[in-house]
């Protein structure tokens, strides 16, 4: 079962009993806990506490193992082999990908928000899609009342004072009513405010809120959330989210500091390859079998399921649970060869909570408003929850907030700024070759060796860096696992900055990209290097085949003016320095010098003062393949050549291997 939602969960839940004890049932779900979403409104509102909306799935599921992990990849097998397909999973602070392979597979993972086509709204606006979403809200809805106490400016202090829900379905409307009680409510508290205007504002394409009722059901709650001061934007399209607030289609901004958006559900990414998605959402046959496969199941809001009434399922908790019941004993059926059980179910009603003890309910026939429908609400969804002393809890809360006030803490979510700081020991490591990647690093103090090795263990590059230095950006921008080791070689602090940031930083800094695409090659093989034409023989011979033994070199002493001469005479780019005893004492190439001149440095100086004295060195008998590679990671034009005595015995230049890659495409046969 991937996802613990009400399909995934309740297809674990029906399975338990279904199952013959030999089976084994695994759920794997990001969260280990399973989550009410109908009831998430009144967390925003402060009815209800964010731990009584939410129940342990280990309570849940006694027999089923629960992981809690995200689900990084799904292969599925090809219909009628042994195995539906394999999951891949990883988990928080655990390096190691974890593979799963089932008999049966069951895609329950729910839909995500994506708010990419409205600009500016996944930057400035807060969503309703999980219990840190409504509590997150909660809190800024408060902080917000905080600092409109302090704002001396009257048009910010209407800005902080203007809440604004975008979406005018269920969710939309269920979550402005409570904005607007937790607003209106913490009034009496906040004496200084209540002279100020308050506005709760929801913005809906439509012509009428809560399109999945009855057009005289949504007017009425229309009507009621007005009197209670909400205000609707109806027909209004949202152009785009920013600092400032919202941008309708007509033109108006709607200044606020706050923006909620419940509208933008899209297909979850992971499943996206698996199946030609209807309206965004897998596929199914009538007994909730992917298309195509008869041991892979989908359910819930992931999957476009005919409701066997000749619709498609809406993406509702009520279908989700029945499609879990439904899948469970079809997978039970198939593993005893019993015939399969369409699926079919007719929706039950509808309710939606208006809060201040009114709803509107469309329950078969019937239309029902005010206290009434408001306390189906609370009784069918207190029925709905699972396991008693979550019921209790609920109880026991509702009761209570009949006598006491709302919580008006404004809790802070974040923790204590850790500043993305990674501190390791000498001898410790970061990363391994072969792990997930997910962050890249900035070395902040202290030195990291980067090694790569091969099949058989023998280190074939490394690379020390030390402050200043970055790393790990190659995996992230190939989507591989770490190429290389990472181990701190003393005690070092790194910067860390987690995939997500990481891309939009290179997304956004053109600069930034450039730098890190070129540097991500630097563990390359010379072979993905080179064009395809070079062969292998070419890349192994010995560097003394293509390098320039006659070499011109300089003496330490020599005055910086007379090298500039030498370079411009003889066109020359690098010059290696020889010491009196005829040894290595350094390079100076023309970027040395340029950025001297443009030091402003004294012409008559020795070179010592400005040669590189780090400098790469292969021997005549180097493979040409190995001494690419050296170039390619230091990102530099030449290599020296030296000796046993460390004796300049010659130099490979770029050009030089230019110059064999022409001379290996001249020798290529000539396509016809
Ligand atoms: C604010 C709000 C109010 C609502 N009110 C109502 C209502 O009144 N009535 C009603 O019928 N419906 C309501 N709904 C809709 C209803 O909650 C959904 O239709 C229902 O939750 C769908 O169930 P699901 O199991 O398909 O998905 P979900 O309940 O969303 O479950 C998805 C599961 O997949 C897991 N998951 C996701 N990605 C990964 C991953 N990569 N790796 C591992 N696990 C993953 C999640 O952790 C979760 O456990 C509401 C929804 C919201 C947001």
């Amino acid at each position: 079962m991937l996802g613990g939602g009400f399909a995934g969960a309740g297809c674990a839940r029906s399975l338990e009993r279904l199952l013959p004890r030999d089976r084994r049932i695994t759920l794997i779900s990001s969260e280990n806990y399973f989550v009410f979403q109908p009831l998430l409104p009144e967390v925003v509102g402060a009815s209800l506490a964010p731990a009584h909306v939410i129940s342990p799935l280990r309570h849940l599921l006694r027999r089923t193992d629960v992981v809690r992990g995200e689900v990084a990849a799904i292969e599925l097998a090809p219909s009628g082999g042994e195995f539906a397909g394999t999951v891949t999973v990883t988990a928080e602070g655990i390096d190691e990908r974890t593979t799963f392979t089932a008999r049966h597979l069951v895609l329950a993972l729910g839909s995500v928000v994506d708010q990419s086509r409205i600009p500016g709204m996944a930057e400035h606006s807060l969503q309703m899609k999980n219990v840190a979403d409504a509590l997150t809200l909660r809190h800024t809805i408060i902080a917000r009342l905080e600092r409109a106490v302090l704002e001396p400016d009257p048009a910010e202090r209407a800005a902080l004072l203007t809440f604004v829900v975008v979406g005018g379905g269920f969710s939309g409307v269920e979550t402005a009513a409570e904005v607007n009680d937790l607003v209106r409510g913490a009034m009496k508290f906040f004496p200084s405010l209540v002279p100020e205007t308050k506005r709760v504002i929801c913005i809906h394409s439509r012509d009428h809120i809560l399109p999945e009722l009855d057009v005289r059901l949504g007017d009425h709650a229309q009507k009621v959330l007005q009197k209670r001061g909400v205000e609707f934007r109806l027909g209004a399209r949202t152009r785009a989210a920013s600092g400032e607030g919202v941008y309708l289609a007509s033109g108006e901004l709607v200044r606020t500091r706050t923006i909620v958006s419940t509208v933008g559900n899209a297909p979850h990414p992971m499943l996206k390859d698996l199946a030609t998605a209807v309206e965004g959402r897998l596929p199914t046959d009538e007994f909730l079998r992917l298309r195509g496969h008869e041991r892979v199941w989908a359910l819930g809001d992931c999957a476009a399921t005919p409701d066997g009434h000749g619709g498609i399922a809406p993406p509702t908790a009520q279908f989700a649970s029945r499609q879990g019941t439904t899948a469970a004993k079809n997978i039970a059926a198939s593993f005893a060869q019993r015939p399969l059980q369409p699926f079919q179910h007719k929706n039950q009603g509808q309710l939606a909570t208006l809060g201040h003890r009114n709803a509107v309910a469309a329950i078969g026939r019937f239309r029902i408003t005010g206290f009434f429908a408001w306390w189906l609400w609370r009784t069918i969804y207190l029925m709905k929850l699972p396991r008693f002393d979550r019921k209790l809890r609920v109880v026991l809360e509702w009761t209570l907030n009949l006598f006491f006030p709302r919580d008006l803490n404004a809790l802070a979510l974040q923790p204590t700024a850790r500043h993305g700081m990674v501190h390791l020991e000498a001898g410790e490591t970061l990363f391994r070759q072969g792990e997930p990647s997910s962050v890249f690093y900035v070395v902040e103090s202290g030195h990291i060796q980067l090694t790569r090795c091969d099949e058989q263990g023998c280190t074939e590059a490394s690379d020390l860096l030390g402050p200043g230095q970055h790393f790990g950006e190659g995996s992230l921008l190939r989507r591989t696992v770490r190429a290389t080791t990472a181990v701190a070689v003393e005690p070092t602090t790194v910067l860390s900055f987690p995939a997500r940031e990481f891309g939009v930083l290179t997304r956004c800094w053109k600069g930034l990209r450039t730098l890190v695409e070129s540097t991500s090659r630097r563990f390359q093989p010379a072979a993905a290097i080179l064009p395809a034409w070079v062969d292998k023989e070419q890349l192994e011979a010995p560097v003394s085949t293509i390098m320039t033994s006659t070499v011109r070199t300089l003496s330490p002493d020599t005055q910086l003016q007379q090298c500039l001469r030498e370079l411009l005479d003889h066109k020359i780019n690098a010059f290696p320095l020889v010491g009196g005893d005829g040894r290595l004492a350094g390079l100076v190439t023309s970027t040395d010098l340029f950025a001297a001149l443009r030091r402003d440095v004294d012409l008559q100086q020795p070179l010592r003062n400005i040669a590189t004295t780090e400098v790469e060195c292969v021997t005549a008998t180097t493979p040409i393949a190995r001494a690419v590679e050296i170039m390619r990671r230091h990102d530099v034009k030449h290599v020296l050549v030296t000796d046993d005595a460390a004796r300049v015995v010659g130099i490979l230049s770029i050009k030089d291997v230019l110059r064999m890659v022409l001379a290996a495409a001249e020798q290529r046969p000539v396509a016809r």
